[in-house]
């Protein structure tokens, strides 16, 4: 007996295409990257039901009729990082990834949450943002800094609730920047609100456009940039040239309103904290890579290990049902190699690490720069 349920459905190819490879569970080949896939199987438990091949294959149950006890479903659905990293493995390019999505849509739409999701969801209404943190506390990242008007802004800059709550270095280093480039930044602070991001990965659509429909107006600069790589995505949605910190940075480096000259002779190579929004399923690609290249920044580990890059733990709905787990996702991501500096471009991935006490020599973009360059800008 086939079952009505459309977010499922529109996957019904990608779900009878499944050859039950395992690629998207456990896979390790080195040549290409590869050192296990799913962070959630990794470190949280090592049940099929958990991954990728999992969702498949509870999604194909679900629209042959088939009874599953709806709370196990969503506590396996909501487990899920949602880092794309089983899509990014599928050797025949199905879609585990967005099926897992789908699986938590249609869960949310019938009222079944974990009690992790639905603690999410009030947060979000009373305090604004996924870390309750306190509403008042938002714009504390901003104080003392001089912003244009929103009449004469070059740009509209919104850190994004990971920056704003738990990387404010970051979401200043980035103002001083564009300021120092000549750009005249505006920051809406009696409307900066979430982006509603955190909403839609936990699978609650509704509540998450009614966050999103609220960006487009508070935009008034000719383009917005954000620290938060997760909002990039809604931004965009709503109509808004926008772009990251890392784009805008390689743009301001290549027609030279910013020169940067190290500040030590012999600068010390670093490492990249490679993360998972270019790889999420409508996510924003994250040019880290590429802008540590403009900057002539040394860089450690290769280029091969940003393509499968297990998930630190720190998006999706894991870490609500499961903050545990989500620390040890990040502890495994800390390098081995202790002595060199670790630049990452994706705030929500370094607050994380620093809530568990793993990030000492981290530093986001902006602020690395400002940390191992003298600059020199337009304005
Ligand atoms: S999206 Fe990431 S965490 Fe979720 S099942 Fe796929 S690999 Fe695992
Ligand atoms: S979704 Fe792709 S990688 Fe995963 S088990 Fe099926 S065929 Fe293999």
């Amino acid at each position: 007996m086939d079952v009505a349920l459309p977010l499922l459905e529109a996957f019904r190819k990608d779900l009878y295409h499944c050859s039950d490879c395992n690629y998207c569970v456990d896979a390790v080949w080195q040549e290409r990257g590869m050192d296990h896939i799913c962070a959630t199987i990794t470190h949280h438990a090592p049940v099929l039901s958990y991954s990728g091949r999992g969702y498949m294959a509870a999604a194909r149950a679900l629209l042959e009729g088939q009874a599953l006890n709806p709370e196990t479903l969503a506590e396996r659905a909501f487990s899920c990082t949602g880092c794309g990293n089983c899509e990014a493995s599928c050797p025949i390019g199905l879609r585990p990834t967005q099926v897992g999505q789908a699986l938590r849509e249609t869960l949310a739409e019938q009222g079944v949450l974990p009690p992790g999701v639905e603690a999410l969801r009030q947060r979000m209404r009373e305090a604004g943002n996924a870390y309750g943190a306190e509403p008042a506390g938002r714009t504390r990242w901003a104080e003392g800094l001089a912003f244009a008007s929103a009449a004469t802004a070059t740009v509209n800059y919104a850190p994004g609730c990971a920056a704003a709550h738990a990387r404010p270095a970051e979401a200043r280093a980035a103002v001083a920047l564009m300021t120092l480039a000549g750009e005249r930044v505006h920051f809406a602070a009696a409307t900066d609100a979430c982006c509603g991001a955190p909403l839609a990965e936990a699978g609650l659509r509704a509540d998450a456009a009614y966050a999103e429909q609220a960006l487009a107006v508070r935009n008034t600069a000719p383009r917005l940039v954000t620290s938060g790589l997760e909002c990039l995505p809604a931004w965009q949605r709503g109509g808004v040239v926008a772009g990251s910190f890392a784009h805008w940075l390689i743009e301001a480096l290549a027609d030279g309103r910013l020169r940067l000259a190290p500040k030590v002779s012999r600068p010390p190579t670093v490492q990249v904290f490679d993360s998972c929004a270019s790889r999420r399923p409508g996510g924003a690609p994250d040019p880290l890579r590429d802008a540590l290249a403009a900057l002539g920044q040394a860089v450690a580990n290769p280029p091969l290990e940003a393509r499968y890059a297990v998930c630190c733990g720190a998006a999706g709905s894991l870490s609500e049902l499961h903050p545990l787990s989500a620390a040890r996702m990040a502890a495994a991501r800390v390098p081995e190699d202790d002595r060199l500096p670790v630049v990452g471009s994706d705030p929500r991935c370094l607050g994380h690490l620093a809530a568990g006490g793993l990030a000492e020599r981290y530093f986001g973009l902006a602020e690395f720069v400002l940390a191992a360059f003298d600059v020199q800008g337009a304005a």
